[in-house]
């Protein structure tokens, strides 16, 4: 009798997972190679002004398109490059070409930021101001046009050495966003120490806005605390143009989401529009 009852469960459990180990394994080894092997690339997403349309940024999200396992999400490889200390010769690349990318846009479109999202494990290494500033100086990109997405889990672990560090790269100019903002742990306690610019409010809210009372709650609470605290926000997670009219009825600045564009290449960014037609507004329902 080949089939495994159900008293054997802890067995599959097993199996389970020491597949689910092995495919850990068998990708960190082929991340290793990703960067020599050109699998790794670049997507921009824009950021949108929302009261006018217009697009003012981009945020850059990296791909890696492996040759052993096809595409692989972010979601999947970040940690891993994180665990391994990968992240940081990675992430030195993607900020370099962000901000070599990024400096090329900046001669046809005035007042354009891209934003890159840095890791915990980046910030850990006292020379990451050095790597910023050096992408800044070999692009030539000016550095308000830099924007760094960090999320709350950088403070976790030695917050001084990385309020100090952070300090340092906002003195240079350049701007921080919280991302992922109303996720994480203690994410208002964090406020109270933290120099950044901008809040980055979770997908999650945006997507419940029209659905859900909370959600509304949340958000405009937050563009109140936003304010009180001088940050601007930047909501994520922008699929529909009703999202997009409530955000602007709740005076959020700026957005990106699906409703826009989706992550693209260098080259298709370039053919985005320049502003995106405000949407009609829909007839009350009451
Ligand atoms: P994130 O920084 O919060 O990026 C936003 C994520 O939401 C991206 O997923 C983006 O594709 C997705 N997104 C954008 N608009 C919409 C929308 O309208 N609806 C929905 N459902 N999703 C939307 P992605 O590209 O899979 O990246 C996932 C995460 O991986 C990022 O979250 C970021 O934390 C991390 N990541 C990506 N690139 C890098 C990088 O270069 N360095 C580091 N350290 N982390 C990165
Ligand atoms: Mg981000
Ligand atoms: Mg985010
Ligand atoms: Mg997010």
């Amino acid at each position: 009798q080949a089939r495994i009852s159900s008293s054997n469960q802890p067995l599959e459990f097993k199996l389970e997972m020491e597949t689910h180990i092995a495919n850990r394994f068998a990708l960190q080894r082929a991340l290793r190679h990703a960067m020599e092997n050109n699998e790794l690339s670049l997507a921009y997403q824009p950021l949108i002004h929302l009261n006018t349309g217009q697009v003012v940024g981009a945020e850059t999200l990296l791909r890696w398109h492996s040759k052993e396992f096809g595409p692989v999400s972010p979601v999947q490889f970040i940690p891993l490059a994180e665990q391994t200390g990968l992240i940081n010769e990675i992430g030195r690349w993607v900020l370099r070409e962000a901000c070599r990318q990024a400096a090329l846009w900046m001669s046809s479109r005035k007042d354009f930021a891209i934003s890159v999202n840095v890791s915990l494990e980046q910030l850990a290494d006292t020379s990451f101001s050095d790597t910023v500033r050096d992408a800044l100086r070999m692009s030539g990109l000016p550095p308000k046009a830099l924007l760094i997405e960090i999320t709350e889990s950088v403070l976790m672990t030695d917050p001084a050495s990385i309020i100090r560090l952070l300090r340092e790269i906002r003195q240079l100019g350049v701007r921080i966003a919280l991302d992922d903002f109303g996720t994480g742990y203690s994410a208002l306690s964090y406020l109270i120490q933290l120099d950044i610019d901008y809040l980055k409010l979770d997908k999650t809210f945006i997507s419940n806005l029209t659905r859900s009372d909370r959600a509304a709650t949340i958000v405009r609470s937050t563009m109140a605390l936003a304010k009180a605290l001088r940050l601007q926000v930047i909501a994520e997670g922008i699929e529909t143009p009703d999202d997009w009219h409530r955000l602007n009825d709740e005076h959020c600045m700026f957005g990106q989401g699906f409703h826009f564009s989706r992550p693209v290449p260098a080259a298709q960014f370039e053919a985005l529009p320049e502003r995106y037609p405000l949407p009609r507004r829909r007839e009350q329902a009451y």
